[in-house]
Order: structure tokens, then C-alpha cells, then sequence
């Protein structure tokens, strides 16, 4: 399973050292390597997909639970009450450059919006 070529399968595969700080059976999440906030993670599941256009009802799921996992994070480290920013970037016209699918969380100061 996964992309011999693909940075976020080599994370799971444990190839490329990356911060864990949650993982299940389907999901992970890792410190991003470029904090744009104070707090920056990356949640991913463990099967590749190169976006969220590959993703179905089949993988209803899946896609909850990095949902729910952002929630966890964000009460864990302590900011489920101040707030934080999620966010799945999709294609050229959504700022995506890494192409196994991912959600960053984002916390520790105020988020504008709208993004740019
Ligand atoms: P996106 O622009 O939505 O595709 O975001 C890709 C994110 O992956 C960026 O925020 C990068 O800083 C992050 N990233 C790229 N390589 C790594 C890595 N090896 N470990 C952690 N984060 C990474
Ligand atoms: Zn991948």
C-alpha cells in the first residue's frame, strides 16, 4: 500500500523522520516541517490518496476521522477552546504541493479570513 515516491507514505512507513503526535489504525498526524502558526500538524491517513477527489462514500469513515482527530489534538495540547483552523488544500487553484491527502491544523494565534 502507498507510493514508493510519495513524502507523506515514507512518514508512515517511518522512511523519513517526522514528529508524531496521534495515530490510529487508518490515521496519523505529525508536526508540519514548516509551521505557518505556533501550532501546525498534518493529519493523513494511512492508505494514499492523492486528493480528496479520490475519496467516496466508501471512505466515509476515514475522512471522519481525521476530522475527529484534529478535535483530539486540539483538546490535548490545549487549544480546543481558543480556537484553531482546518484545512484540506485540493489541486493548482487550492495551494496543494504534497499529493497523498492531507489536513492541517492550525492553532496558537488568530487565523484571518478570508485565506489567500
Ligand atoms: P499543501 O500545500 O497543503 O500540500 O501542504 C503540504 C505541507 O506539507 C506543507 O505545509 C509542508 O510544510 C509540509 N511538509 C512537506 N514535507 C514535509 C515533511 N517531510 N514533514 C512534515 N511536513 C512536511
Ligand atoms: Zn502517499
Amino acid at each position: 500500500m502507498g507510493l514508493d515516491d510519495c513524502i507523506f507514505c515514507k512518514i508512515i512507513k517511518g522512511e523519513i523522520p517526522s514528529e508524531k503526535l496521534y495515530e490510529t489504525e487508518q490515521v496519523i498526524a505529525f508536526k508540519d516541517i514548516s509551521p505557518a502558526s505556533p501550532h501546525h500538524y498534518l493529519i493523513i491517513p494511512k492508505i494514499h490518496k492523492a486528493s480528496l477527489n479520490e475519496f467516496d462514500q466508501e471512505h466515509k469513515l476515514i475522512l471522519g476521522e481525521i476530522l475527529l482527530a484534529a478535535k483530539e489534538i486540539a483538546v490535548k495540547q490545549g487549544f480546543a477552546e481558543s480556537g484553531y483552523r482546518t484545512v484540506i488544500n485540493t489541486g493548482k487553484d487550492g495551494g496543494q504541493t504534497v499529493h497523498h491527502l492531507h489536513m492541517h491544523l492550525l492553532a496558537g494565534r488568530e487565523h484571518k479570513w478570508p485565506p489567500g
